[in-house]
Order: C-alpha cells, then sequence, then structure tokens
C-alpha cells in the first residue's frame, strides 16, 4: 500500500456484451500526478475500460471509487463534472464549431468552476475565469493560433491536439486519453508524449492507452498490460515490457 491515498480505484470491475467478457474482473489505482498506461492487443478491453470509467459504458460487476467516493451509477456527465475527462479513439470534434469554439464548449458544460471555497463562480466572473483555463488549454497544446479554424481545415494530428486541448479546458483531475496518437508520425508523437509531461508537472494524472511502446516506455510512470479482459501484468515499464506474459500476448515474441 502506498503512502498517498489513491486518486482513482477500480474493484473487480467487469463489462460483459452479452457472451463477450470485454473486462473481466480488473483491479488497479491510480496514485496523484502520474502518467499510467495501458497496453495490449486490440480487442482486450482498453477502450471498455475507459468507456466504464467515465460512465459511456455500463458496469456488469464491480465497482470504482474517485477520491474516495463511489460512482459507478452517475451518469457520464456527472463523472466529467467530477474531474474525469477523456479523449477517444477516433477525433469527435464538432465539425461547424471552430478549434477556439470547440474548447470553450467543455469548459462551458463541464467545467463546475468554483472560487476556492467550493460555491460555483457565477456571472462574468465564471466567463472569466472559463476563458483562462481556455487560454491555457491552447497554449499547452499548441492550439492557440489556430483557434479560428475549423476541424476539417486541420490535420489530423493537429485535431487530436484540439481534443485534447478540450479535455483539459474542462479542468479534470483525472485524464484518460485512449489512443492519442494513433495516425501520428514520429515527430507528432513525440510532441504529444512533450504534452502529457508538461501536464504531469502540473499535477494532472492521466491514464493512456496507447500501442507504441517505445512511447509508452519513456511517457509512463506506472503500466498496465491487459489481454482477454484481465490485468496479466502491471509495474514499472521496464518490468512489463520484459514480462514473458507480456511478450506474448502483446509484443508477439
Ligand atoms: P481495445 O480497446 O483493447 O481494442 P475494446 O474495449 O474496444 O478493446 O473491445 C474489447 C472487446 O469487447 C472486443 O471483443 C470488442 O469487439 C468487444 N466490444 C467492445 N464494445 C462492444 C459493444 N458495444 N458491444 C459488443 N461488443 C463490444
Ligand atoms: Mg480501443
Amino acid at each position: 500500500p502506498s503512502a498517498f491515498p489513491p486518486v482513482f480505484e477500480a474493484r473487480d470491475v467487469a463489462v460483459h456484451f452479452g457472451g463477450i467478457r470485454a473486462v473481466d474482473g480488473i483491479s488497479f489505482e491510480l496514485t496523484s500526478g502520474k502518467i499510467f498506461g495501458v497496453l495490449g492487443p486490440n480487442g482486450s478491453g482498453k477502450s471498455t475500460l475507459l468507456g466504464a470509467m467515465t460512465g459511456l459504458v455500463h458496469l456488469t460487476s464491480g465497482s470504482f471509487e474517485f477520491h474516495g467516493s463511489a460512482y459507478a451509477a452517475r451518469s457520464a456527465v456527472s463523472i466529467a463534472r467530477g474531474g474525469v475527462a477523456r479523449t477517444f479513439q477516433t477525433v469527435r470534434l464538432v465539425p461547424s464549431l471552430t478549434v477556439h469554439e470547440n474548447i470553450q464548449l467543455a469548459a462551458d458544460q463541464i467545467w463546475t468552476v468554483d472560487a476556492g471555497d467550493g460555491a460555483p463562480l457565477r456571472g462574468s466572473r465564471r466567463r472569466r475565469a472559463a476563458a483562462r483555463q481556455v487560454a491555457h488549454a491552447m497554449e499547452l497544446t499548441g492550439t492557440a493560433q489556430i483557434g479560428s479554424l475549423r476541424p476539417s481545415e486541420l490535420s489530423y494530428g493537429t485535431q487530436r491536439r484540439v481534443e485534447i486541448a478540450r479535455a483539459i479546458a474542462a479542468r479534470p483531475k483525472l485524464l484518460l486519453l485512449d489512443e492519442p496518437t494513433a495516425g501520428m508520425n514520429k515527430h507528432e508523437r513525440r510532441e504529444i508524449g512533450d504534452l502529457l509531461r508538461s501536464l504531469r508537472a502540473e499535477g494532472l494524472t492521466q491514464l493512456l492507452v496507447e500501442h507504441d511502446v517505445d512511447m509508452m516506455v519513456e511517457t509512463c510512470d506506472h503500466l498496465f498490460a491487459m489481454n482477454s479482459g484481465r490485468l496479466i501484468a502491471e509495474g514499472t515499464p521496464a518490468e512489463v515490457v520484459r514480462d514473458p506474459l507480456v511478450e506474448e500476448a502483446y509484443l508477439g515474441r
């Protein structure tokens, strides 16, 4: 057991779709301010796990705790407002809105801005605080210069960065990223790695699903490996990539 209480805890979580055991009894803890990674072959249940953690997929059994309170029964919106943000495996920006408007939308809909005393900010004070958070998210992700463009005018890699900006604009306490570098070149992947490390420097806890093993080893503090809905290994990146079960299931060696 660690000295600090976990930010997030999954206890024996399962998600079954009819006879398919997409997630089949998983328990883990995420501690504050670290980047956690999930490795696993296609179909091993990674996206389903993220869906369950964000209330988009119904849990068959088990439970989650976030900052010490259970949330399995809460809606996706209330989980998001509670501080769990995610990006999707496929880009989900609103095509008719500009980059700035897409990011602003998350701050408006999700972020419960408080003045530090738990009471929500309202009116012009709220708008100013939200505008600052949106500007910060755009600065961090390098999207400040393209705020007036629409998603269709951007490269795929840039659209993915806007997705991350949108997630950050909601000022989450836990950020889940589903294959954020899929379809990116090496240079763009390195930029995303740098971005996630700068978010970690701000104290943001992250759970990253990614296929690029080198990137996972470079970026993550702790890795989980999944296969067929189960956790088959966890530990430091160095430990996990040389685990025989992981080599067999994932790396094909
Ligand atoms: P990964 O993200 O690791 O590639 P997924 O979580 O997408 O894996 O899928 C895990 C398994 O669950 C796969 O067999 C997939 O076909 C199945 N699955 C995922 N979502 C659904 C769904 N909505 N209905 C039925 N089966 C699903
Ligand atoms: Mg997936």
